[in-house]
């Protein structure tokens, strides 16, 4: 009998110990957050990668235990945020826009409990054709095979505002619903003549278009000042071709722009989202450094091109830090 409570003893200080207890300070219970990314070729994959970092490296002390999934993009992100699938998504600022106020894809049916929690890099509308193709101007897309994104990404309603702006219709063109990771490949193939991306520069995925056999060049968009004057959230951008040795342009291309957030829900308790931005905020200079599309990134910047209202949880933080009245 004895040997049974020393062995029954002994099992609960060892759970004790597994989930934290003991040691320095109480033991608090791990709580799993997911945050919803992109596709494994761009930005946002490693960016919900270096937030997870930061957050794990004290679950011991805060609780909260990142994990991260690769999907689709922005309004993929959205959509499981909202249904609790995901507690945290990087999602386009557009995007952010559309859902408060039912635009888009959610056209008469706004979503007024999504929550942005801060802002993250600059992405630019990317149009990027293979020199065989022939497309030096938007109007050249006529009668070619174009990725425009899949369903779920954030892309997909840029592209579909860039083809506007130059009068094309989807009609005019051979519209293919690709993966930005399958793009790449399929763009060196010669299977598709360009793709459409919204991201942050550098990327992976541009990288690899850059990187192949057949030459490739960015085509600069048209008639932006349109789209801006039609499209608050949209901003006038470059694509800095110094990121990709042995693209065929020869100055920066112009074209338009937005910025990557990242969101959560109301239902996401303030403690939580309170917890990861002061995580994020503390350990700001090794987060820009974890990627190098966040490189320009600087605190202030964190605030900017947010529609949705702030989570509670941050702006708690952003009280506390005075980076709020
Ligand atoms: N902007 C893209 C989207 O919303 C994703 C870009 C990235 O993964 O970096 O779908």
């Amino acid at each position: 009998m004895q040997r049974i409570a020393a062995i029954l003893l002994s099992i609960s200080t060892l759970l004790f110990v597994a989930c934290g207890g003991g040691g320095d300070g109480e033991a608090k219970k791990t709580r799993f957050i997911a945050i919803g990314t992109g596709g494994v070729t761009g930005v946002y994959y490693p960016t919900g990668g270096a937030i997870a970092k930061i957050i794990n490296r004290n679950t011991r002390r805060h609780g909260l235990k990142a994990t991260t999934e690769a999907t689709g993009g922005s309004v993929f992100n959205i959509n499981a945020v909202l249904s609790g699938d995901l507690d945290f998504g990087i999602a386009q600022s557009d995007r952010q826009y559309q859902v408060y106020n039912g635009l888009a894809e959610w056209k008469g049916n706004p979503q007024p409990r999504i929550r942005s929690v801060f802002s993250l890099h600059s992405e630019s509308v990317t149009l990027i054709a293979s020199d065989p193709s022939d497309i030096w101007t938007p109007a050249d897309m006529k009668g070619k095979r174009i990725a425009i994104g899949n369903p779920g990404s954030g892309h997909r309603g840029n592209a579909l505002d860039a083809l506007w702006a130059s009068g094309i219709s989807l009609d005019d063109i051979i519209p293919e619903d690709l993966k930005p990771a399958e793009c790449a490949g399929m763009l060196q193939d010669g299977r598709i003549d360009a793709y459409f991306y919204t991201v942050g520069h550098p990327n992976g995925s541009i990288k690899e278009a850059v990187a192949g056999t057949t030459p490739v060049h960015f085509v600069p968009i048209v008639n932006i000042d349109t789209l801006l004057k039609k499209n608050p959230y949209y901003t006038y951008a470059e694509i800095d071709i110094g990121h990709y040795q042995g693209v065929s342009n020869q100055e920066n291309v112009p074209t338009f722009g937005v910025k990557a957030t990242l969101v959560t829900s109301s239902d996401v308790p303030e403690e939580v989202v309170y917890t990861l931005t002061r995580e994020v905020f503390a350990n700001f200079d090794d987060f820009v450094n974890l990627h190098p599309a966040l490189s320009g990134l600087k605190k202030e910047h964190l605030l900017e091109g947010q529609t949705a209202p702030l989570h509670p949880g941050a702006e708690r933080f952003y009280r506390e830090a005075g980076l709020m009245e």
